[in-house]
């Protein structure tokens, strides 16, 4: 770590406090944001509690921002018609047609998702970081990997499934073959985590600085690390999303939420359950 992120990290300070929402009616929301639902078939609450979060929560919003990891993985879009993969699309879609615009930012788990997996759940594909402004806010999403530079394995692992044409090489492989790939990936990830300091797979601060810097932004938005919280640096306030498990129990409590931007550019933090 740098002197000049290790100042970044002593100027953090989590805000967490003044972006809780009461738990009473609110207006219709401008936009909200979700990740890291990893939503498969093996999870059947965690994918009824998102289809109900459609339903209840995102029909009412103008823009709904899916930040990335919603699927735990995507093999190609040739997948699309696989059951589980189909209802999610058509939940989607559902949304969509009802008049919310649907926007996605690939994560690491379903950055494959193409043209065709867009058009069929009704969204568009955004490349990150994308700044946009909303109900007046200013602010830049990314899914979060991006800025998890510490973990240098992980860097050099996204650099090479990133690049076209491995991607190209990588969707040429019969279908059958890319899930079993993915299968190992998912597997050797998982040790390899284990192994690692905590530290690593958070953001490096001196990254989200220099993010700060570059899209002259002062509120981020992003998911990945599975560390929901919201941190003021000197730079701007960066809010994480949590990641969703209905299923394995948070002491028999379900784990999931999201933010929203209201029409008067306030952003809030809503928990599920
Ligand atoms: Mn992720």
């Amino acid at each position: 770590m740098t002197e000049r992120s290790k100042d970044n990290v002593q100027h953090a300070v989590q805000v967490d406090a003044q972006y809780k929402v009461q738990n009473k009616a609110q207006p219709n929301p401008v936009a909200l944001f979700v990740s890291d639902l990893h939503l498969t078939a093996s999870m059947p609450k965690t994918a009824q509690a998102f289809f109900d979060f459609l339903t209840r929560e995102a029909s009412r919003a103008q823009q709904l921002y899916l930040l990335g990891d919603i699927f735990e993985y995507w093999a190609g879009d040739d997948d699309l018609d696989e059951p589980f993969n189909r209802r999610v699309v058509d939940a989607l879609r559902a949304v969509s047609d009802a008049g919310t615009r649907i926007y996605w930012i690939a994560g690491n788990r379903d950055f494959l998702a193409g043209g065709a997996f867009a058009q069929a759940a009704g969204l568009t594909l955004l490349a990150e970081p994308y700044t946009t402004e909303i109900a007046g806010l200013p602010v830049v999403l990314v899914h979060g990997d991006a800025l998890c530079t510490d973990d240098h394995a992980y860097m050099a692992f996204r650099q090479q499934v990133r690049d076209p044409q491995w991607q190209a090489a990588f969707l040429g492989r019969p279908l059958a073959e890319r899930k079993a790939i993915i299968a190992g990936m998912r597997e050797g990830s998982r040790e390899a985590q284990r192994d690692k300091p905590m530290a690593i797979m958070d953001v490096n601060e001196g990254e989200v600085a220099k993010l700060f810097s570059a899209c002259g932004m002062k509120t981020l938005i992003h998911g990945h690390t599975h560390r929901p919280a919201s941190h003021e640096t000197a730079h701007g306030v960066r809010h994480v999303l949590p990641d969703w498990d209905c299923d394995h129990g948070d002491g028999g409590r379900p784990r999931g939420g999201w933010l929203s931007i209201s029409s008067d550019g306030q952003l809030q933090r809503h928990t599920l359950g």
